[in-house]
Parts: structure tokens; sequence; C-alpha cells
């Protein structure tokens, strides 16, 4: 027979809603594909934004890539769970995949700044837990930006002047980890999202399961 808290564990629970946000350059992306390439059970919620793709970026997978006026339609139809203008462009989180997955009770993964966070809050603060990441210094956050060698000079200014606005935002979040040592990083991520999975009210289950326990104390032989 299967052991009860085996069969818990299959249980439905609660999807998580991971946020993260870290001034540009200090480490986001990385983590989250080193986050979603051994974890199953996390998707990530893949944007709208009307920037320039990069070259290692692909259509769909990064980010879908639209036009001003394809962003605007679907802001207008409200098809965006919050939307944000960031570095001189628009970004925004499709709803549908979102709402899709808690139903479903599967985790999401977002990589959105200060202004969606607060969104997705008001909107739904009991699925949320927020992580805010920072680079080790100043000097170091510049130089991920120019070793990525992804943006011109300009935006890499623009970027660096806009940290500071970001990192101002940071005392709004749950958890904060510095992007110093990679794979210490990533396991103090993995960390956050393990306890955000068993927190009680996730686990609606787990009522029925103590009283099931509570049940079986009170039918026990005394030894
Ligand atoms: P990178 O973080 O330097 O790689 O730069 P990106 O161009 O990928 O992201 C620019 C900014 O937009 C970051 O602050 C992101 O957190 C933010 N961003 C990305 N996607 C979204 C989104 O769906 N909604 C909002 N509000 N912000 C987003
Ligand atoms: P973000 O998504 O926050 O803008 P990226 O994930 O693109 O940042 O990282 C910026 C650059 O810094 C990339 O070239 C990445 O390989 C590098 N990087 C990320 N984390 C670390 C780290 N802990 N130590 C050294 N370099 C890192
Ligand atoms: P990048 O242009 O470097 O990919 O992203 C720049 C910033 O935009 C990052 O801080 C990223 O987190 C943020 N961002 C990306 N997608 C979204 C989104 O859908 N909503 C919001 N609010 N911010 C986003």
């Amino acid at each position: 027979m299967t052991p009860p808290s085996e069969q818990l564990a299959a249980l439905p629970r609660r999807g998580v809603l991971l946020i993260l946000s870290s001034p540009s350059g200090a480490g986001k992306s990385t983590l989250t594909r080193a986050l979603l390439d051994t974890d199953s059970e996390i998707t990530l919620s893949i944007s709208a934004t009307t920037r320039a793709r990069r070259p290692s970026e692909a259509d769909g997978v990064h980010y879908r890539f639209l036009k001003q006026r394809e962003f605007d339609a679907m802001k207008d139809a409200g098809e965006l769970l919050e939307w944000a203008e960031v570095h001189g462009n628009c970004y925004g989180t499709p709803r549908e995949p979102v709402e899709k997955a808690l139903a479903e009770g599967r985790d999401v993964l977002f990589d959105i700044d200060w202004q969606g966070t607060k969104q997705v809050c008001e909107k739904m603060r009991a699925d949320v837990a927020t992580v805010f990441v920072l680079p080790p210094s100043a000097a170091e956050l510049r130089s991920r930006l120019e070793r990525r060698a992804e943006d011109s000079p300009e935006v890499i200014a623009s970027r660096l002047r806009n940290a500071a606005v970001e990192i101002g935002h940071v005392d709004e979040y749950d958890y904060a980890v510095i992007n110093d040592d990679f794979e210490r990083c990533l396991n103090e991520l993995r960390a956050v999202l393990h306890a955000e999975r068993v927190r009680r009210a996730r686990q609606p289950a787990i009522t029925d399961f103590a009283a099931g326990l509570v049940k079986d104390l009170a039918d026990l032989q005394p030894s």
C-alpha cells in the first residue's frame, strides 16, 4: 500500500508564482535558465515586449517580440496580467498561461521589474513569492553588462542609470539574494522555491491528512 505521506505528495497543491527582479545584468536570466533546467515543475512566463530581439534570443522562447500596435492591442483586450515601461520599451505578462498554470497546480517563474511585481502582488498576493537579485558590487554589475555584449554602449549606460531606481525597491520583496557565487545563489533560490511549495496554505489536502492521523491515533490500541 502507498504510504499516506506519498499519497499526500501526489495530491494537487496551489502553484507558486515566483517573481525575480533585479537591475539589468545582475544575472536573473542566467539564474532563471538554470532553475528551469533542473526543476520540471516550474515553467517560465514568457513576456511580451516591444524591445528589439537580441542575437541570442528566439521569439516565443525568451519573449514574444511585438510591434507597438500589437502590444497595445493585447493590452486593450485585457490579455496582460500586468505591463510596464522599462528602459524605454513596453513589457507585459500574458494573463492566460498564468491562470492556466495556477488552476493546474503548477508553478510559474517571472522575470519582471518592480512595477510589474507590484501589479501582480495587488492581484494575486496569496499565490506570489518575490525575490530580488542583487549584484555583488556596482563595478561587477557594469562589467557583467559589458561582458554579456548584447547591448550597445548607450543601452548599457541607460541600464546602469536605471539600476539605482530598481534597487531602491528591494525592501518591497519577500526575499533578497546576492548573486556573487552563482551556484550558491542558485541554491538559495531553490531553497526559497522548496519552502514556498510546502507552505501549509498551498497544501489544502493537509487538513484531511491531519484529520486522518488524529482518527488513526484514537483507534490505536494501547501497546
Ligand atoms: P535584462 O533583464 O537586462 O536581461 O533585460 P530585459 O530586456 O530582458 O528586461 C528589461 C526589464 O523588463 C527588466 O527589468 C525585466 O524585469 C522587465 N520585464 C521583463 N519582462 C517583463 C514583464 O512581463 N513585465 C514587466 N512589468 N516587466 C518585465
Ligand atoms: P539579467 O538577466 O539580470 O540582465 P544576465 O543573466 O543576462 O542578467 O547576466 C548578465 C551577465 O552576467 C551574463 O553574461 C551572465 O553570464 C553573467 N553572470 C550571471 N551571474 C553571474 C555570476 N554569479 N558571476 C559571474 N557572472 C555572472
Ligand atoms: P531585458 O530587456 O534586458 O530582457 O529586460 C529588461 C527588464 O525588463 C528586466 O528587468 C526584466 O525583468 C523586465 N521585464 C521583462 N519582461 C517583463 C514583463 O513582462 N513585465 C515587466 N514588468 N518587466 C519585464
